[in-house]
């Protein structure tokens, strides 16, 4: 690990200022993840803002009846309202790492983690997202557990985290914070595709860190699950992962919200799944319309063919457990 400076914020106002001031700072929240990308020297902050003084760790009801859960929440949360209104959310991060990483890592840490591609965690390999312009070695290597939907020439590497696939079926905003005041960024808009830019992973700018996820009105996801399919039962990350909200109305879908885990560069919202559920009963015959559209227009690589299958698959699940909840 490289040398840095340690500075443990006082305020928000003090990160962000701290950040904007010096371009190679990096903010600290869990650790569960940059510390691990600075000891293999992937990422080598000046110097680490410590935000674990802050008080971003409530969660408050909105006035809307939404929920605003701060950037500092613990993925092992228990919070009642969260569980009651967002079940998808929860299923979701119990399906993540470990209880002890869960009991340290933060929301916030957790949208913000970097990809798992081998390549991008070992320096001696080249990586555009890494180092720009260097190449991918996935594109020459192994790339059977890498993504079939939303790559390009230049990566194509899968998004991690799990949280972000149903934040973004439950269209949840995040709440950040810069030297120019606050901003709302959609979930959707939140990450990136890698483009001809792969490093550019997120809308967040440089100097601005998260405050809070932004969960609107329960109504549009009254009905949600989660499904992933990981080669261990706990541990591993998504190879394929489906998160569902649908708002039933009259044994009718009103409105459906899709998205998808394991297989794409960011959590892949699978708009032709929701069309071809909307203003039918969640019948067979549905589900299996949506889980045959969820990966329209996928390009899988000749090791990952079998992922075109994988996340129809947990469409499919994740539909018919909430069918017969
Ligand atoms: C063995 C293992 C298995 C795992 N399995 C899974 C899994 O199955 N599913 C899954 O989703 N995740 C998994 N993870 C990842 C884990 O969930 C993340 O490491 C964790 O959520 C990161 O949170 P953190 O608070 O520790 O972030 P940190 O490591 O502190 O930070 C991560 C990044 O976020 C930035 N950051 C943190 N907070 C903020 C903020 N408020 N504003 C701006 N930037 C911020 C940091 O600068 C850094 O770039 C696993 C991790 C490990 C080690
Ligand atoms: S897939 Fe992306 S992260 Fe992996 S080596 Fe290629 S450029 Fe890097």
């Amino acid at each position: 690990m490289d040398p840095f400076q340690y500075v443990r914020a006082e305020s928000v106002g003090q990160a962000v200022r701290v950040l904007a001031e010096h371009p190679r700072a990096a903010v600290i929240a869990g650790g569960t993840d940059l510390t691990t990308l600075m000891r293999d020297r992937v990422r080598r902050p000046s110097h680490l803002i410590d935000l674990g003084g802050l008080a971003l760790d409530t969660v408050t009801a909105r006035p809307d009846g939404g929920l605003r859960i701060g950037a500092l929440c613990r993925n092992a949360t228990t919070d009642a309202r969260i569980a009651r209104d967002f079940p998808v959310l929860v299923e979701a991060l119990r399906s993540g790492a470990s209880p002890q990483i869960r009991n340290r890592a933060t929301f916030g840490g957790n949208l913000l983690q970097r990809v798992r591609c081998p390549y991008y965690r070992q320096p001696e390999f080249d990586c555009n997202r890494r180092d720009p312009g260097s190449g991918c070695a996935a594109l020459a290597g192994d790339s059977s557990r890498h993504a079939i939907l939303g790559t390009s020439g230049s990566c194509v590497a899968v998004h991690p985290s799990d949280c972000a696939v149903a934040l973004q079926a439950l269209d949840a905003e995040i709440l950040v914070r810069g030297p120019r005041g606050e901003r709302r960024i959609p979930i959707d808009a939140f990450h990136r595709l890698p483009g001809k830019a792969p490093q550019r992973e997120v809308a967040l700018r440089r100097d601005e860190i998260v405050l809070a996820v932004e969960m609107p009105p329960r109504a549009a996801s009254a009905h949600s699950h989660y499904v992933k399919f990981r080669e261990r039962a706990s541990y591993a990350f998504a190879l394929a992962s489906a998160a569902v909200a649908v708002e039933l109305r009259g044994g009718t879908v009103r409105s459906a919200r899709i998205a998808l885990g394991g297989v794409a560069p960011k959590p892949w919202r699978a708009k032709a799944a929701e069309q071809a559920l909307r203003g039918r009963p969640l019948d067979d015959d549905a589900i299996d319309a949506a889980a045959r559209a969820a990966t329209r227009g996928a390009t899988p690589r000749p090791d990952n063919t079998y992922k075109v299958r994988l996340a129809q698959e947990v469409v499919r699940q994740a539909l018919t457990e909430l069918g017969g909840a």
